[in-house]
């Protein structure tokens, strides 16, 4: 194995990462078969970036609109169930099983993204690397076992600090973060080093942190996340926010409460999609809210249509609000394919120019700072 110790990570940082051979499949906290590399990503009209480095399978965060769970892991199920997981949807937030760490892999695959020719690469990607693009680099590691936990969680940092640092010092790629957790204040003085290449991030959708519980039930709450954005503007870095995704309760007022607190972060872009979810989800919600004493509007999830006119509502607003708070220019809407559809269209008052609308987001390329 290649070994590349950058004099710049302090001692204290330096983790033994777990090889392969070690690997114990002792449950549905631990370590996957299949090292963690850069691999190019599949986004559609986001303009985030053009390969994702995944530390884990599984997301401790649990997120019920989470999409990772069906349209990716999903196909990990044979294998999955060699570590205990039967449904890998149902069971999403329970099983994180990190990446082990193969120096020379990962090389490999930061040389193929490097070496990828610009007029084979889509604009929008920005040549980044995004953290991540289906689970959470900061997540906490939850496993019975201290020790193990200590030694998984340690590992998972390794798999952040070490590719970035080879990322930084042997390509010219960009790095494009996306976190929910606090945990990544740790790692500002990393992302520092890397100048305009790199856009920390995270995902906003209100400052509400009992409506976040219902929705992101694991995941550190919006004051929390809003506090480090602010660290991050402190500490001098670039940043961008994903006012995403909005639920049906977040009404305008909430809305623009977020957007305030984000437009005093002079953020880079700010993203917005309102939240869809799967008509199989809406019960498991619903009753966790009950459970939580809050309200929920799911009554937008009943159809297609319903489900369309709230999207399309909420997408509005929030486009007439980061306008009125001087955001206009950094807005970044992610409108869904289906809101295109033939149906959809013919509900319009004016369909051309609801397509224009539409195909104005689709092909936006968000900013990077130079
Ligand atoms: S943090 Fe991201 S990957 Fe993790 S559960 Fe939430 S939406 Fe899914």
């Amino acid at each position: 194995m290649t070994t590349f110790l950058n004099p710049t990570v302090a001692k204290s940082e330096v983790v033994r990462p777990i090889q392969r051979r070690k690997i114990i499949r002792d449950d549905r906290v631990g370590l996957w078969s299949s090292p963690a590399v850069i691999a190019p990503n599949n986004f559609v009209y986001k303009s985030l970036s053009n390969w994702a480095f995944n530390v884990a399978v599984g997301c401790s965060h649990a997120c019920r609109f989470c999409y990772v769970p069906s349209a990716a892991t999903i196909k990990q199920r044979p294998k999955l169930s060699e570590f205990g997981v039967k449904d890998p949807d149902s069971e999403w937030g329970e099983y994180v099983l990190l990446r082990p760490w193969d120096e020379d892999k990962f090389l490999a695959s930061l040389r193929a993204a490097e070496n990828t020719l610009r007029s084979l690469l889509k604009p929008d990607g920005n040549r980044a690397v995004m953290y991540c693009s289906t689970t959470d680099p900061y997540q906490v590691i939850h496993h019975p076992a201290p020790e193990r936990r200590q030694i998984l969680a340690q590992h998972a940092r390794w798999l952040v600090r070490r590719s970035l640092e080879l990322i930084r010092d042997h390509s010219t790629l960009n790095v494009r973060i996306l976190t929910r957790s606090p945990l990544a204040r740790s790692d500002f003085d990393l992302f520092k080093s890397f100048g305009p290449r790199l856009l920390f991030g995270m995902s906003l959708p209100t400052l509400r942190n009992d409506l976040a519980k219902v929705y992101e039930p694991k995941a550190p709450a919006p004051s929390q996340r809003l506090a480090a954005l602010r660290a991050a503007r402190e500490a001098g870095l670039h940043v961008y926010v994903a006012v995403a995704p909005t639920y049906p309760e977040c009404d305008e007022a909430d809305l623009r409460a977020t957007l305030r607190a984000v437009a005093e972060l002079e953020p880079v872009t700010v993203f917005h999609e309102p939240i869809n979810i799967r008509a199989e989800n809406v019960e498991r919600i619903e009753s966790h809210a009950r459970g939580l004493g809050v309200i929920l509007k799911t009554d937008v999830f009943a159809t297609r249509e319903r489900w369309q006119d709230y999207a399309i509502n909420s997408l509005q607003t929030v486009e007439r609000l980061a306008e009125e708070l001087g955001l206009a220019d950094r807005l970044h809407l992610w409108p869904d394919k289906s809101l295109g559809n033939a149906g959809m269209t013919d509900r319009q008052i004016n369909p051309k120019e609801h397509i224009r609308w539409l195909r104005r987001w689709w092909g936006r390329l968000s900013e990077w700072p130079v």
